[in-house]
């Protein structure tokens, strides 16, 4: 049988459709500044988000530490929710890259509110860092795939406004977040000095994300990337396949929504194992449940699940994530969820069994 792999939304393989949009891209030398595909990617980002321009990147990770590089200088001060990518993922780049601390927000999902930031941001002072950015992810990912509710971002948005604090939206799923929410990926950046998106998620190409914003902003991003060695020759490869997931891969997350709800509503009740309510509001492609005291720790259960056919990814000492992709059928899901019940059921029988 099939391994069924939920880890993470990243591991979607091209369609044969994308990898035929890839060997057909007309290719030049992005460094040189003549790479067509690259540029016809680009002036597709800066028109969905509604900015002046936009620059593709190797990573998500590169495009919020270049919105960081840009935004900020050393010594600056960031406000992001504690369970940020830019807090967990990426390495403490704000601090090796650009020098910046984090102030870490609270929130229910990964959100927080005006008031939260409000009270967070510092005042004048000898002694404090300055502060400079707001970030907000959405979807948020630690949060379960929360999507932001645009009255909420705006809030927070015009909160930073009144402290002259920039505003950047990690997007890394936002696609998500405009289909479950039904709002469009401009209204959210409307918001926003900056935004980075990711192709290489939900939307399934192989590689790439993008930054997107004014346009001398993006030019000395568009510097810092080459500092950081993200600059590429015949990218309009996968700059392709990014075209392509847009114009194809974005109306149907709402099948991976459809199917994590699905998956949660199939593992609800098994004994052995908490699954989270659907993220308020909307749920999108991410199920978390906790396994009880009692059942092994997240890794050592994911290990005995990959034995069994399905890959999931330990989210902290109990907690574990499975995400829905282009590359699982609704047939997937309920073969995994079945799959994951069984073996609970079987943990749950074996430590029994030896605490006789
Ligand atoms: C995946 C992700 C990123 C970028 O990750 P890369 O692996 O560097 O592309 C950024 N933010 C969030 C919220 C993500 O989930």
């Amino acid at each position: 049988m099939r391994a069924i792999d939920l880890r993470s939304d990243t591991v979607t393989r091209p369609t044969d459709a994308m990898r035929a949009a890839m060997m057909a891209a007309p290719l030049g030398d992005d460094v040189l500044g003549d790479e067509p595909t690259v540029q016809a990617l680009e002036a597709k980002v800066a028109e969905l988000l509604g900015t002046e321009a936009a620059l593709f990147t190797p990573s998500g990770t590169m495009a919020n530490q270049l919105a960081i590089r840009c935004h900020c200088q050393h010594g600056d001060e960031i406000y992001a929710h504690r369970d940020s990518h830019i807090v967990h993922y990426e390495t403490a780049a704000p601090a090796a890259i650009s020098g910046c601390a984090i102030n870490p927000l609270d929130g229910p999902g990964g959100l927080f509110d005006a008031p939260t930031l409000r009270g967070a941001i510092r005042h004048a002072d000898i002694h404090a860092p300055a502060p400079r950015l707001v970030v907000m992810e959405n979807t948020h990912n630690r949060g379960g795939g929360t999507v932001w509710p645009l009255a909420q971002l705006a809030d927070v948005a015009a909160a930073a406004r009144e402290r002259s604090l920039a505003v950047h939206i990690d997007g890394a799923r936002l696609w998500n977040a405009c289909v479950a929410a039904g709002y469009a990926p401009r209204e959210v950046a409307a918001h926003a000095d900056t935004v980075s998106v990711c192709f290489s998620k939900g939307l399934g190409a192989p590689v790439g994300s993008a930054l997107a914003g004014p346009a001398p902003l993006i030019a000395r991003a568009r510097r810092f990337r080459k500092m950081l060695g993200g600059g590429m020759r015949q990218s309009g490869l996968l700059a392709a396949a990014a075209i392509h997931a847009l114009d194809h891969h974005v109306a149907r997350l709402a099948d991976d929504h459809a199917n994590a709800s699905l998956l949660a509503r199939l593992l609800h009740g098994a004994e052995g194992i908490d699954v989270d309510p659907p993220p308020q509001p909307i749920a999108t492609n991410m199920v978390f449940f906790t396994l009880r005291s009692g059942m092994p720790e997240a890794r050592p259960f994911c290990e005995a699940l990959t034995r069994h056919g399905v890959h999931l990814i330990a989210m902290g000492t109990r907690r574990v994530r499975a995400v829905t992709h282009l590359d699982v059928t609704r047939d997937d899901i309920e073969r995994a969820a079945a799959t994951i019940r069984d073996a609970v059921a079987l943990m749950r029988r074996e430590i029994a069994e030896a605490s006789r």
